[in-house]
Order: C-alpha cells, then sequence, then structure tokens
C-alpha cells in the first residue's frame, strides 16, 4: 500500500467485515479514507455463521500460533485490558469461564493429545492463568462433565480457563463500537458481482444494477465468498448442524455445573447456555456440500461450487435427519435425564473451509484493488477482540504483519476438505439433500 485508498468498501457486516471496519476506523492511516459497510441483509444477518447464541473461546489448539492469539482475545474477552477499543464485550453474561472437556473416542486423540501439549507448554510460559486436568479414564471425562450422565469419550483433558461468548451479543457490542467512530457508513444491498475495469475490481454490483465504487472492496461474506469470487481449490462453503434444547429452571439445576464438552471424534460439541437455559448441540465437521451453478456477472462463464442453503433461502430449513438422530444419540448418553426432550430446533450454518483451517487474510493475487478478509473454517468467532488488528495490518502491507503468511493466499488444490486434525470424520463432505 502505496498511500491510504480514498475509499474503502467492506461488504459483510459479520466478525471479519465489522472488525475489519473497526481498526481501520481507529488507525490514524486510514483518518482520511471513506468507509462503507454493506450487507445484504439489515443487522444482524440473521443466517450469518457469526451470528448465534454461542460460540466455544478456547486456546486449546495443536498449533500454537492460534493458542496466542487466543490467548490475547481472552484478555479482551476478560476485561483485562481498559484501554482496548472492544473493552467490556466479555461483559454482561457475554464471555463465561465454564471450562472446556476436550475428549474422543480411541483411536481418535491425535487432536486432544497435540493439543493438551500446547497449552501446557505455551500458556505457563505466557505466565497466563490455566487450570488444565488430565482426564485419563471414561470415568474421568464422565465425572467433570457433571451432568449425572456418561462421558462422551474415554479420555482427555479439561481446560477450566475456556469457555464461550455469546455471539450475537459479543457481535452487536461491535457493531456499537464500529458505529461510535462516527466514521463507517453502513447499507443494505445484496453484492452479485464485482465491478472490473482494466483488470482492477473498482467496486460491487448490487442486485437490481446499481455499482457501488470505491478504491479498495474488501470482500468479507464468509461461506457467501465463493460464490462472488472464484476461490475453486482454495476454499469451500460446508454446511454445519446445530441444534438447541431449552431447559425449565428446575431441569437446568441438573446440569448448571457443566462444562462444554467437545468430542473431536464425533466432532459433537455441547454448550451449556446458563444465560437462556438452554444445552446447544453442534457437530464440527467436514459437513455439507450445497453444488450450485453460479455465472459470473462480469464473464458471463459458469462453475459450480457449494453455496450456503440456509433459512433466508429456504424458509424453515431445518437439519438433516441424520444430524438429528446424532444429537439425540449424544444427549440421550450425555443428559439421560432428558431423553425423550425434543431440540426446540436445529439450523445449518455454513463455514467457509480452507484446506489448513487457516483464515484467507489477503489481497487477491490477480484482481487489484481486491482484499478478502474470510476463510474462518469454523474457528474464527474467538479472535474477534483481537482478529481486526492483525487484518488491517495485512491490508497495510506492514512488514512485521504477523499473519500475513499463515492467512497468506492459500496454493490451490483439486478439492478442499480441511484437514488440520480437527475434523474427526476423516474428511467425508456430504451433499446436502433435503426435500424441496
Ligand atoms: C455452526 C458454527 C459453529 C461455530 N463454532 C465456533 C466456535 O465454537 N468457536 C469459534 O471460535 N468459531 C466458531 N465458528 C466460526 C465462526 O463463527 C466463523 O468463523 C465467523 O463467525 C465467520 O465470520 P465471517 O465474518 O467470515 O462470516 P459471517 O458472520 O457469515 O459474515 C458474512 C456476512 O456477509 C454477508 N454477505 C454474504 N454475501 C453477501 C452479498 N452477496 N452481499 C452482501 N453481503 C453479503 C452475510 O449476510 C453476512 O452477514 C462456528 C461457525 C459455525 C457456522
Amino acid at each position: 500500500m502505496d498511500r491510504p485508498p480514498a475509499s474503502i468498501l467492506i461488504i459483510g457486516s459479520g466478525e471479519f467485515g465489522l472488525t475489519t471496519a473497526l481498526s481501520l476506523a481507529l488507525r490514524p492511516t486510514f483518518s482520511s479514507t471513506t468507509i462503507t459497510l454493506l450487507d445484504r441483509l439489515p443487522f444482524p444477518a440473521a443466517d450469518g455463521s457469526s451470528i448465534d447464541s454461542s460460540r466455544i473461546v478456547r486456546p486449546d489448539y495443536s498449533d500454537a500460533a492460534y493458542a496466542r492469539l487466543c490467548h490475547e482475545a481472552q484478555t479482551i474477552w476478560r476485561g483485562a485490558d481498559a484501554t482496548h477499543p472492544l473493552h467490556g464485550i466479555g461483559a454482561d453474561g457475554r464471555y463465561t469461564e465454564t471450562g472446556l472437556v476436550l475428549t474422543a473416542e480411541e483411536g481418535g486423540m491425535a487432536y486432544v493429545d497435540a493439543s493438551y501439549a500446547t497449552v501446557a507448554k505455551l500458556l505457563p510460559e505466557l505466565g497466563v492463568k490455566c487450570e488444565l486436568e488430565l482426564l485419563e479414564t471414561r470415568e474421568d471425562v464422565g465425572r467433570v462433565c457433571r451432568t449425572g450422565g456418561g462421558a462422551l469419550g474415554v479420555r482427555g483433558y479439561a481446560n477450566w480457563t475456556s469457555g464461550w461468548a455469546d455471539a450475537e451479543g459479543a457481535v452487536r457490542f461491535l457493531r456499537a463500537a464500529v458505529e461510535k467512530t462516527g466514521r463507517v457508513t453502513f447499507g443494505t444491498g445484496e453484492v452479485v458481482g464485482l465491478v472490473e475495469e482494466g483488470g482492477k475490481v473498482v467496486g460491487v454490483r448490487l442486485k437490481g444494477g446499481v455499482e457501488f465504487r470505491a478504491e479498495l472492496t474488501v470482500l468479507a461474506t464468509g461461506a457467501w465468498t465463493p460464490g462472488l469470487v472464484d476461490l475453486s481449490g482454495r476454499s469451500v462453503a460446508t454446511g454445519q448442524v446445530l441444534g438447541y434444547l431449552p431447559l425449565s429452571t428446575e431441569e437446568w439445576e441438573s446440569v448448571k455445573e457443566m462444562p462444554v464438552v467437545f468430542n473431536l471424534s464425533t466432532g459433537i460439541f455441547v454448550i451449556p447456555q446458563h444465560t437462556d437455559h438452554v444445552l446447544k448441540i453442534a457437530r464440527h465437521a467436514s459437513g455439507y456440500l450445497n453444488p450450485t451453478t453460479i455465472t459470473d456477472a462480469t464473464t458471463g462463464t459458469t462453475r459450480i461450487v457449494s453455496t450456503p442453503r440456509t433459512v433466508v433461502t429456504d424458509p424453515g430449513l431445518e437439519a438433516p435427519a441424520e444430524a438429528k438422530a446424532a444429537f439425540s444419540a449424544t444427549l440421550s448418553s450425555l443428559v439421560p435425564q432428558f431423553s425423550g426432550k425434543q431440540l426446540s430446533s436445529t439450523r445449518l450454518c455454513w463455514y467457509n473451509d480452507t484446506a489448513t483451517g487457516d483464515f484467507i487474510v489477503a489481497y487477491h493475487p490477480t484482481k487489484a484493488g481486491l482484499f478478502l478478509a474470510t476463510g474462518g473454517s469454523g474457528h474464527a468467532f474467538k479472535f474477534l477482540p483481537v482478529i481486526g488488528g492483525h487484518i488491517v495490518d495485512i491490508l497495510e502491507r506492514k512488514a512485521d504483519a504477523r499473519f500475513a503468511s499463515k492467512w497468506g493466499w492459500p496454493s490451490g488444490a483439486v478439492e478442499v476438505v480441511t484437514r488440520d486434525g480437527s475434523r474427526g470424520d476423516g474428511g467425508v463432505q456430504m451433499v446436502l439433500e433435503l426435500a424441496d
């Protein structure tokens, strides 16, 4: 970046778009830059990945770079830095350290063991509060799940300094912080294509034909990104399932001490949402594909990509029966006292998955004027308090931008299946089949 762009247009008001907007708005370098943020839906986008009741916040990674980044984010989630622009984001029930039990089945322990090794070494080195408990047997796992039911895995460990965040509440807090800067203009409009002139992206075309121009366009469109720009072999939208089990006040009593429980063999995790007495169940997996033929708005060429199918495109959409059965089996084992109770709702939520699980925060290699901040791969939310600074460091092409290489433009592949070790299903993607 020789000089700051006169105008920056950010598409997407989820975690990546809003944190980029906040960091741009607060940096003196961009004090003369016009910043605009568009989303296809009024805020908060009902089917955005960042909008949900809860997301796990854990430094429990096999990769030390993410463990360290989560530690930095937790400092802000915990309210330990009063000078930070998002100070207070974890207050009022938006962040809770219930602890996290990371477990798996026999033969599926590699990620659990690697993660333990990482946090057991790194967190003490950083001088961080860190309470780890090794769980040697199925009985140990069952004891710390504190549900009165069975164990979700054969062994593992608990990190009592991990927890979860109220995702929608945190994104609303973030949006208010962006608004408070007074530097960002918000708008609603669905981008259907990029506007390109002389090999350069000069803006976007909205549904209805209106063009919106800017010197730099930032795509922070999550799982919708592969439908807007050709990312074949670099990222793929995968559908992931969620369900919600609301409990009465009396029922909640039997699970009120429960930590977040995550089985890396099945991918299923359960978050005890004390704020609304809901057990949220979800599956971190290779997920569903929804192959769709896309026609490029500029060139007219077609390609097939997986695109999100959500309650916005398909009102009443629910998780496939196979997923509901998996949820039911897990809940019967973990909280047998509630067997027979029905989930109040289920949902498909979409990851923008990369092969390594690393994000894509980079200038497009051949389309000048286009920057991408995406590729969350199902684990970006926890970094919300700190990720914007890193995104804008890369955007500014700072020589010391810490994640420039890790989040750089990925090398292409024939197909993208995330193999970061956290998906226990062996990379089996299923084609989404729903009754029309
Ligand atoms: C089921 C599920 C569970 C997860 N669990 C965790 C977890 O426990 N811990 C964790 O750290 N992370 C978790 N994640 C990952 C995390 O939530 C995501 O990585 C993160 O929220 C992605 O943010 P985003 O800004 O890229 O996408 P989004 O929040 O989806 O934002 C993209 C925005 O772009 C807009 N948009 C899309 N297309 C267009 C268009 N054409 N025109 C205009 N606007 C458009 C959308 O409306 C949307 O608002 C989970 C994700 C899912 C789906």
